[in-house]
């Protein structure tokens, strides 16, 4: 479909409103295309300017000063950050650990499947038992690996940057949700904050979303096969992979890390994931302490496993 950038569409013949008005409210491709992932993932989606501005408007939908938030502890750092911005709006973050249950006086619980970059996976079972409104962030596990509205989640949320565009060319965000108030408090949100996307990233989703299924596939059999060759390898002293999906995060000694980044030629040494092109980062970098010193987070592309696998084994042997 052709992308219409118009930020302003006229009114009808008797001066009223029609389907389109502005930018800001909503757009033909942006239409479009929350209707392909909403259909994908079970419920209705709405998009965002990026997974931040997703994450953004979650907060404002869902919470107000004393709101008790339970976050994931080793999900997606920059989350933490932009919760911990609203402190002094009063909202109130603990990290918990997602693979147990969430606590008891959590009034919103925030969980990561899998959590990037430590890639530990939510106790469904412990969110569906507890009375908390759940925000599930499925960037990593995109729908093809779950549907997270049907575990008993009440928004999912992505960083459409990542697999769903798949092709390190779009900033994009989505929040999906079964429940109409819901819905319509998000777009409102959506609209006084200023937090909707362009036209031409809800394009990129478009056109993302036709290989999303065949991507993450072959990104899962390459990733599979190269996470039990990592474990074989003397050099790595712990894997992190949750069986499916393109991320695997493993561990080496913390002073060979950036020798293990820097020696890379196929894999790109860049930040994010989710892209056709493999790419890896120590995450310590950006998160401190946090995260272990040695720890690389490799998000598998589509390239050939052998070549990835040699580029990898080179650069772990002359680190
Ligand atoms: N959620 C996860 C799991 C992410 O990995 C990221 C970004 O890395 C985000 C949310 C934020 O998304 P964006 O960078 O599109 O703002």
């Amino acid at each position: 479909m052709s992308v219409d950038r118009n930020t302003a569409w006229p009114y009808d013949e008797h001066g009223e409103p029609r389907e389109f008005v502005y930018q800001r409210y909503a757009h033909p491709t942006g239409k479009a295309a929350e209707d392909a992932l909403g259909a994908l993932e079970g419920g209705d989606a709405l998009l965002f300017g990026s997974g931040t501005a997703a994450v953004t408007a979650c907060v404002f939908a869902l919470c107000g000063p004393g709101t008790k938030v339970a976050l994931a502890a080793g999900a997606y750092y920059g989350t933490g950050v932009t919760l911990s911005e609203l402190a002094r709006w009063g909202l109130e973050v603990a990290e918990f650990d997602q693979t147990g249950p969430p606590p008891g006086d959590a009034d919103v619980v925030w969980v990561e499947a899998p959590a990037n970059p430590v890639l530990t996976l939510p106790d469904w079972d412990a969110l569906r038992a507890h009375p908390a409104r759940v925000v599930c962030d499925a960037t990593v596990s995109t729908p093809v690996f779950l549907h997270a509205l049907d575990e008993g989640a009440d928004v999912v949320l992505h960083s459409a940057t990542k697999y769903l565009t798949g092709h390190h060319d779009a900033m994009l965000g989505a929040l999906v949700t079964r429940e109409a108030a819901l819905r319509e408090r998000l777009f409102e949100v959506r609209l006084r904050l200023g937090l909707a996307c362009s036209p031409d990233s809800a394009a990129s989703l478009l056109h993302g979303l036709k290989t999303l299924e065949v991507r993450v596939r072959r990104q899962t059999e390459t990733a599979r096969e190269l996470a039990s060759r990592l474990e074989a390898h003397a050099a790595v002293e712990r894997v992190r992979y949750p069986g499916f999906g393109g991320l695997i995060s493993f561990d080496v000694a913390g002073d060979r890390a950036r020798a293990v980044e820097t020696g890379l030629t196929l894999i790109g040494n860049m930040t994010s994931l989710g892209g056709v092109r493999s790419s890896l980062e120590s995450r310590h970098r950006w998160e401190g302490d946090r995260i272990p010193r040695g720890l690389l987070r490799l998000s598998v592309g589509l390239e050939d496993v052998d070549a990835l696998w040699a580029d990898l084994s080179a650069a772990l042997e002359r680190a």
